[in-house]
C-alpha cells in the first residue's frame, strides 16, 4: 500500500464559455483565479485555475473552456459530484447567496450524516458544499465571499461507476481506507491527508457510459509532496499493471496519468513548484501565462482569447 498520496490535488473539467466560467468561480463562489494560461495540447483555448489564496493543492478547480463544445452526457465512468468544504455554520450563507446569482439545481441532501447544499455549475457541473468537521484550512478571504463563510478547498469527489470493485481495490492501494457505506455509495478517506481526503464510490450497474463535454470532469488529480514521491507512486502503479504516462512537466506541478478500471482518468501531481513559480503571489492569475513552447503564439492569442473581465 502506498503512503505518498495525501488527498486530492486538483479537479479539471470542461466548460463552454470562459467568461461565464470565470465569473462563476470568482464572483459567485469567491475562489481566487490563481492562473490564467492555455491548454498545453490546444493552446488556442484557456486553462483556468481557481483555488484558495495560493492555489494550495486540494483547493484547485481547473477548466478547459472550449467555446462551442457540446454538453457532456453524465453517466458511469466519470467523476460525479465535486464537493467543497466550507466552515461549520456557513451553509445558511450559501443558501441565501447562490439563488441571487440564478444558480441552478439547488437542493439539500444528507450524505454520510453530513448536510450538503448541492448545486450546478454553468455547464451543469455537479457540485456540493458541505460543512466539513475538523477542517483547519483557511478559505480565501480577499475575494467575493468573506473568509468565515468561504470555500476551504475540496472535501472530495464522487466517482460514478458501473462496478466499484477494481476501483475500490485501487483506492486501497493508493492509501485510502473504506469508512462507511450508504446504499450504492462507499466512502473512502485518506488518513493524514491534506483536507481534500474523501472519495465516494457510487456504483450504478445499469447506467449508460458518460460522454465527455461541457460540465464533465476531464480528470481528477491526487497530490504527492514532490517528484521523488511521484516516481515511487509511478513505479508501484506500473508494477501492479497500470499503464502510467511518463512524468510530464505542467509548469506548476509535475504530472503522471493513468486510466482506472472504471474508466476515470486519474492523475498524480506534485505539490511543487506551485503557482507562484512565474508570477508574484500578490498578482496570481492576472496576466496571461504561456508555456514556454507556446510563447511564440502570444501576439495571436492575446487577440483571439476572449477577455475574462470587463
Ligand atoms: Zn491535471
Amino acid at each position: 500500500m502506498l503512503t505518498q498520496i495525501k488527498g486530492l490535488h486538483h479537479v479539471t473539467s470542461m466548460a463552454g464559455d470562459a467568461r461565464t466560467n470565470n465569473a462563476f468561480f470568482t464572483e459567485e463562489l469567491g475562489l481566487r483565479r490563481v492562473k490564467k494560461t492555455v491548454n498545453f495540447d490546444a493552446p488556442d483555448v484557456y486553462h483556468l485555475y481557481y483555488g484558495d489564496e495560493i492555489g494550495t493543492p486540494g483547493s484547485v478547480m481547473t477548466y478547459f473552456p472550449f467555446p462551442h463544445i457540446a454538453k457532456g452526457k453524465f453517466g458511469a465512468g466519470e467523476v460525479g459530484t465535486t464537493v467543497f468544504s466550507v466552515p461549520e455554520g456557513a451553509l445558511g450563507y450559501w443558501r441565501e447567496r447562490l439563488p441571487g446569482f440564478g444558480v441552478k439545481g439547488l437542493g439539500e441532501e444528507t450524505v454520510f450524516g453530513e448536510e450538503r447544499l448541492k448545486f450546478l455549475g454553468p455547464d451543469g457541473d455537479s457540485f456540493a458544499l458541505v460543512e466539513a468537521k475538523g477542517d483547519a484550512r483557511a478559505p480565501y478571504g480577499a475575494g467575493a465571499v468573506p473568509a468565515d463563510q468561504g470555500i476551504r478547498g475540496f472535501q472530495g469527489a464522487s466517482l460514478r461507476l458501473r462496478d466499484g470493485g477494481a476501483t475500490g481495490e485501487l483506492l486501497r492501494f493508493m492509501g485510502y481506507q473504506e469508512q462507511d457505506r450508504q446504499g450504492d455509495v462507499t466512502r473512502f478517506a485518506i488518513p493524514g491527508g491534506n483536507g481534500a481526503d474523501v472519495i465516494d464510490l457510487e456504483v450504478l450497474p445499469g447506467a449508460p457510459l458518460a460522454r465527455l463535454g461541457a460540465g464533465s470532469v476531464h480528470h481528477i488529480a491526487f497530490a504527492v509532496e514532490n517528484r521523488a514521491a511521484q516516481l515511487e507512486v509511478r513505479k508501484a502503479l506500473m508494477d501492479t499493471g497500470y499503464n502510467v504516462t511518463p512524468v510530464i512537466d505542467r509548469d506548476y506541478f509535475w504530472a503522471i496519468y493513468f486510466r482506472t478500471p472504471g474508466g476515470v482518468l486519474f492523475e498524480v501531481a506534485t505539490n511543487e513548484p506551485g503557482f507562484d513559480r512565474d508570477e508574484d503571489s500578490a498578482h496570481l492569475g492576472e496576466a496571461l501565462k504561456l508555456p514556454t513552447q507556446h510563447e511564440w503564439l502570444r501576439p495571436q492569442l492575446e487577440k483571439t482569447l476572449q477577455p475574462l473581465e470587463g
